[in-house]
């Protein structure tokens, strides 16, 4: 493993460096308080218009289709030193991360030159209706109905978790068009209006008292043929491309998450029953082992960034920095609240204990999205360790002769 920059790729950090020292201005610093999710929109499309003017959108994206053309180290070099600042960007994961690149992998042309530009700008904003009440990790069992009327599809049916749908103007959607065909071969792709006649979205309370997710009613919603994703019956080749970009978007440490610098200064803080909490075994030991964890997570993803670095992409083995980081931050959290008794709830606005807090309460969500542990290992045992496979006796029986849950 080779930890430095190429020559060429230090040039490039030193371009990003002096662009953002210049152009990120209060972002430098952490802001005060949270900001409110109007703000956070106009605020994500503001910083998202100012890197499409600089060039520093789409930056692994074929010119053709308005990406500059570079390798996945400038992207992450860029997400590297964007990420010590505190720009907003979580708007767009999801759009610019997994649906455009699928838009532009699948759609056609004139549909690519339609959407992609304004997602670029980050005047448009992208959902990935995926997950239903009874297809998560099992994606290929949604339920959700398209039946073609001539030139248009008809959708019927309900996502849910859905990120940012009421923020979205668009989505890509899964649907099964034909229930007679084994799951995974009956689905197909669409491209939907958010705001078109027909869809509802429903927000889903956090336990953070955040909102960022949603259920999505789809009622005789109709969505022309030149929106569909693919071929018919291709939806599920066409949801491995958003899939394997999910992979890759999600998976290292969220940026300015806790770390073990967190619970020791946290530790240092408290004074036990049993005397001064940074002199009791179980604490040391548990500052220890999210020390481990932290330094494991750090090795692993610089193993992948080499990789790239050398030409080659990252295979199955990301899966596990993400199963290793989300459990890390909900069992250190977890342990700093317990140790702070009465105080974890009562926290201190921009106090460690209130990034703690924030930290136990997210890394839930982390530990299911975009792969849930379970998931993750069975990936790490079929795909890298060689392991025998999960069983999947359903996988050649027609949709429509499965038993429902
Ligand atoms: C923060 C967040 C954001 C999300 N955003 C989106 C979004 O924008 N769009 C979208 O479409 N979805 C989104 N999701 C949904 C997410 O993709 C699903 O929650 C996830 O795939 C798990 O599916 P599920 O919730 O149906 O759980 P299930 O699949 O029902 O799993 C329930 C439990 O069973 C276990 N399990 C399931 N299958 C197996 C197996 N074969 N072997 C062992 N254990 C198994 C799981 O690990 C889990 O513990 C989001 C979820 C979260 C938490």
């Amino acid at each position: 493993m080779d930890f430095n920059d190429t020559p060429q790729e230090a040039d490039y950090r030193a371009q990003v460096k002096a662009w953002i020292a210049a152009n990120a201005g209060e972002y430098l610093n952490p802001p005060a308080k949270p900001w409110a999710l109007d703000d956070f929109v106009a605020r994500s499309k503001a910083w998202q218009a100012k890197k499409h003017a600089a060039g520093y959108v789409g930056i692994t994206w074929p010119k053709a289709v308005g990406g500059q053309g570079l390798s996945p180290m400038h992207q992450i070099i860029f997400n590297q030193e964007e990420s010590r600042t505190h720009v907003p960007t979580g708007l767009y994961s999801i759009g610019l991360g997994m649906c455009i690149p699928t838009v532009f992998t699948h759609g056609s042309p004139e549909v690519a030159a339609r959407y992609v530009p304004r997602a670029l700008k980050g005047e448009e904003v992208w959902c990935q209706l995926f997950s239903e009440p009874v297809a998560g990790s099992d994606l290929a069992s949604i339920r959700t109905r398209a039946v073609r009327d001539g030139d248009e599809w008809v959708i019927n049916g309900q996502k849910v978790w859905t990120s940012f749908a009421h923020k979205s103007d668009f989505g890509i959607v899964v649907c099964r068009t034909d229930f007679d065909a084994p799951k995974h071969k009956g689905l197909t792709m669409f491209i939907v209006d958010m705001h078109a006649p027909g869809m509802e979205v429903r927000g889903i309370k956090q336990m953070s008292g955040g909102s960022d997710f949603n259920e999505v009613f789809f009622t005789d919603v109709r969505v022309k043929d030149t929106h569909r994703l693919g071929d018919v019956g291709e939806g599920w080749k066409v949801a491995l491309t958003t899939l394997m970009h999910e992979r890759l978007a999600v998976g290292g440490k969220p940026r300015h998450a806790p770390g073990y610098q967190t619970l020791m200064t946290v530790a240092a803080g408290i004074e036990t029953d049993s005397g001064p909490a940074m002199e009791r075994a179980d604490v040391r030991q548990r500052i220890a082992d999210t020390y481990i964890a932290d330094e494991g997570i750090k090795l692993t993803q610089m193993r992948a960034l080499s990789a790239l670095s050398r030409g080659a992409m990252p295979g199955p083995e990301q899966s596990i920095s993400k199963v290793v980081v989300a459990k890390t931050m909900q069992d250190m959290a977890s342990f700093a609240l317990d140790l702070s008794e009465a105080s974890g709830f009562a926290v201190e606005p921009g106090s460690d204990l209130e990034k703690l807090q924030g930290s136990y309460m997210w890394s839930a969500g982390l530990r299911i999205a975009g792969g849930t542990d379970e998931i993750l290992r069975n990936i790490i045992a079929e795909r890298v360790l060689g392991l025998p496979g999960d069983l999947r006796p359903d996988k050649d029986t027609p949709f429509s002769q499965l038993k429902p849950l």
